[in-house]
């Protein structure tokens, strides 16, 4: 693509302050970690990341936010509503995957903080303080997780999974603690279970196409999906390429690739949201002239209510047992991982619904296939997510584009949801 984010932010119509500000932010932030295919890369904890949390920072203080870190580098605003002892929450993440876009958390985290800048030029006391987080590290990008600034301040990591973590320098999850002054101690102590959040609200990019395709620039997140990941592995027999006749053969990965060009039938057998995926495979001995006697691969499912996701999971599993039966090969399946589905509240639903049309919009529903830092706070405070607009759906990408009135947009329903949420 010729077209790139800094053309396209220069054809960009921005016709009031909001519009402006967002889009002049946006850019500062991008100039950080700019990579020469004009992305952005600022892995979690890094240099970077901290450079461009500063630069929000500088935002939050200039209208009077108190801000504050924690153990996991997570930094909040506040901004003073008529009562202290609650918060309503907004925010994102400014890092992003190795050649990423600029749009993926950097929206979140601008819409946020957009919010409270409307107030203080109207000079508007919100119900609760009001505070906008940037979580450390979402795209997980230093340690090979996910998440790990929103998981640390809900207590969602514990110290075995920390002992794991190594980066792409081999350092330990101390070590890189220690970089931000942090340690193990103060990353596993996060407040966020016991926290005072009235309600968390994070706008992201939709990372797919469905708005596009309705013509809407915003929209309703009704779920998160839940992801799994089952181990499939089928065993044949090896042999040599040229003295095994073709009858009789017992090739695993001519199963395998039967079973990978069907699976497509088997989410849309269950729901419109379940999805499922193979996009690591391993070939066993993997030689030019012998038949494959293994073959090992991963199945990312997902769903986002949690019996639809159960019952995708028995049939990724039966599926296999199908093709393996018809292939004369066997098959092992093994769930490694199994996360739970977060559903949006339908009171919080009903409430988002009528601010969408206050502000003139439909209010559409969708799903989350990804996951979200929003999804954790969920574990315990009440949580709404809003989808902007993805420009071909294209994300985690340089590519990656939303146009900035279509993030404005969110930004203004979100900010009537706070002022009307109680
Ligand atoms: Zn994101």
């Amino acid at each position: 693509m010729t077209h790139s984010f800094t053309d396209k932010m220069n054809e960009e119509v921005l016709e009031d302050k909001t519009t402006q500000r967002l889009h002049s932010r946006l850019l500062e932030i991008s100039e950080i970690g700019r990579t020469k295919d004009d992305g952005a890369n600022r892995m979690g904890y890094a240099d970077l990341e901290l450079k461009a949390k500063d630069k929000v920072v500088k935002w939050m203080k200039a209208i009077g936010m108190s801000v504050r870190v924690d153990g996991a580098g997570n930094v909040f605003g506040r901004y003073r509503g008529k009562d202290d002892s609650k918060v309503y929450m907004a925010g994102s993440h400014v890092d992003t995957v190795p050649n990423g876009g600029h749009f993926d958390g950097v929206a979140g985290v601008l819409t946020a903080l957009e919010i409270a800048e409307l107030w203080y030029e109207e000079a508007y006391i919100p119900e609760y303080s009001y505070e906008v987080v940037i979580f450390t590290d979402e795209e997980g990008s230093r340690f090979g997780s996910s998440l790990t600034g929103s998981r640390s301040f809900m207590r969602l990591i514990e110290d075995a999974e920390l002992d794991k973590f190594r980066d792409p320098d081999g350092l330990t999850a101390d070590q890189v603690f220690e970089n931000i002054e942090s340690t193990r101690e103060e990353f596993l102590n996060g407040e966020g279970p016991d926290y005072p959040i009235r309600v968390y609200g994070e706008i992201h990019i939709e990372q797919g196409k469905q708005l596009e395709q309705k013509g809407l620039s915003t929209g309703i997140v009704n779920g998160i999906a839940g992801t799994t990941r089952t181990h499939v592995v089928f065993t044949g027999t090896a042999g040599h390429a040229g003295s095994t006749p073709m009858t009789g053969r017992s090739d695993a990965l001519v199963a395998a690739s039967e079973f990978i060009s069907t699976l497509p039938g088997v989410p849309k057998s269950i729901s419109d949201s379940a999805v499922a995926t193979v996009g690591k495979i391993e070939v066993t001995p993997n030689g030019v002239n012998v038949i494959p006697g293994k073959v090992e691969l991963i199945v990312d499912a997902r769903d986002i209510d949690e019996t639809q996701q159960g019952q995708l999971i028995q049939a990724v599993r039966k599926h296999a047992e199908n093709i393996a039966e018809q292939s004369s090969v066997s098959v092992e399946t093994d769930m490694m991982t199994r996360v739970k589905p977060i559903p949006a509240a339908p009171e919080i639903i009903s409430k988002m619904e009528t601010s969408f049309k206050r502000n003139a919009h439909l209010p559409v529903h969708l799903p989350s296939g990804a996951g979200h830092d929003a999804m954790n706070i969920a574990r315990a405070h009440p949580m709404t997510m809003l989808f902007v607009r993805s420009i071909g759906g294209i994300s985690h990408n340089p590519a990656e584009f939303s146009h900035i009135s279509d993030i404005r947009d969110a930004a203004l329903i979100l900010k009537d949801f706070f002022e009307n949420y109680d």
